[in-house]
């Protein structure tokens, strides 16, 4: 255990939204964070007691910032796993490359999902139109055909109906490290926020139902509108994912729902803290953004329990506009993420709205 005391340093790499309310959580806990990325004024840093400005790979830079801080995190997925090794021969690093290593790569990730015994779509790496035809023979149309690294909201994927969108959906994709998915006639689509300790507790927030428009996500229903016994299975998918890769820190496990068996194949994994996490700020006595703080710090993991609805609606783009209408309504909670520019697709903020217990 590396048990940290109020007062310490977090190193924090990456500078976003998800960066600054680690930092935010970590600071009312009475710890400082050192914000480490490349990008000036970045919604963590202005949130935070130190920043360094450089590249990943700088590693001066990483050197510096490794002596200045007490435990490392990430708070972003596509960190050079180098960088993370090069950490952690200096200071503790949660959670650790390893987790890096599969979630940075599509087929690695399926790969290890299935080695649990846990379900995903269909899937076969390729790495050309002749591989795909063949694959896609077992695989059949509609497919998905996603690039293995640094796809992210629907970017790097293309759909494939039928053999005619195979030439267009490779020169698309520009790479020959792809992954080909069949399509999975899902319901919806759920995630899991789990945390796991240094000393091994696990704890889970309820499964939260997430909708998407233009890939991005929108809005996030907690608890998901699904059976108890589906809930229980996602929850314990997610305690067997984040046991068996070694983890200290929140990890999301995003999963499609359908109606016929398997009713749970896992899309993806994130080593952090999510999106779809969000409405834990005021929903729990634990947000996620404290629980991965206590985890890194070596404390007990918090209390996640919830027994209302809470919605949380993301601010993309120009719905950051509306923000003085949101602030004079008395059900928003609303956070704004301090980005001066205002860009189509970009994540501004967010809203949470709670509504009354069930109980
Ligand atoms: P991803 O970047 O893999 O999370 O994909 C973004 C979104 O595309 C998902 O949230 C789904 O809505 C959709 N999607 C991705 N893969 C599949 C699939 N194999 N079958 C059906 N829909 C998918």
């Amino acid at each position: 255990m590396n048990v940290l005391s109020p007062g310490s340093t977090i190193g924090i790499l990456g500078g976003g939204q998800l960066g600054r309310m680690l930092s935010i959580a970590a600071s009312r806990l009475g710890y400082k964070c050192h914000i480490y990325c490349p990008e000036i004024n970045s919604p963590a840093a202005q949130v935070s007691a130190l920043t360094t400005h450089a590249y990943y790979e700088d590693t001066d830079q990483l050197e510096k910032f490794a002596r200045s801080v007490d435990v490392i995190t990430y708070e972003f997925e596509n960190i050079p796993v180098a960088t993370v090794d090069f950490l952690t021969q200096r200071k503790p690093v949660f959670p650790g490359s390893k987790v890096l290593e599969v979630s940075q790569d599509r087929l690695k990730e399926k790969e290890f999902i299935n080695s649990l015994g846990i379900e995903t779509a269909p899937f076969n790496g390729v790495s050309d139109i002749k591989e795909t035809l063949n694959a896609l023979e077992t695989i059949n149309y509609p497919a998905v055909l996603k690039t293995r690294r640094l796809g992210y909201d629907g970017k790097g994927q293309a759909i494939l109906k039928s053999q005619d969108d195979l030439k267009a959906a490779w020169d698309k994709l520009g790479s020959n490290e792809i992954i080909l998915e069949g399509f999975v006639d899902f319901e919806l689509e759920i995630s899991v926020i789990a945390a796991r300790g240094q000393d091994g507790e696990i704890k889970c927030y309820v499964p939260v139902e997430n909708k998407h428009k233009n890939h991005i996500l929108d809005i996030s229903i907690a608890p998901a509108r699904i059976d108890d016994d589906l809930k229980q299975e996602a929850v314990f998918f997610a305690k067997k994912i984040i046991e068996n890769i070694d983890y200290v820190g929140v990890l999301t496990v995003e999963f499609f729902v359908s109606s016929t068996e398997p009713r749970l194949r896992v899309n993806e994994i994130a080593p952090r803290v999510h999106n779809s996490g969000h409405w834990t700020i005021e929903a729990c006595a634990t947000s996620q953004f404290e629980q991965h703080i206590r985890a890194i710090c070596g404390l007990p993991l918090g209390e996640v329990d919830f027994n209302g609805e809470a919605r949380m609606i993301n601010l993309i783009g120009e719905d950051i506009l509306q923000f003085h209408d949101l602030v004079s309504q008395a059900e928003n909670y609303v956070h704004h993420y301090g980005k001066s520019e205002v860009k189509a697709g970009r994540k501004m903020g967010h809203i949470t709205r709670l509504y009354q217990d069930k109980n």
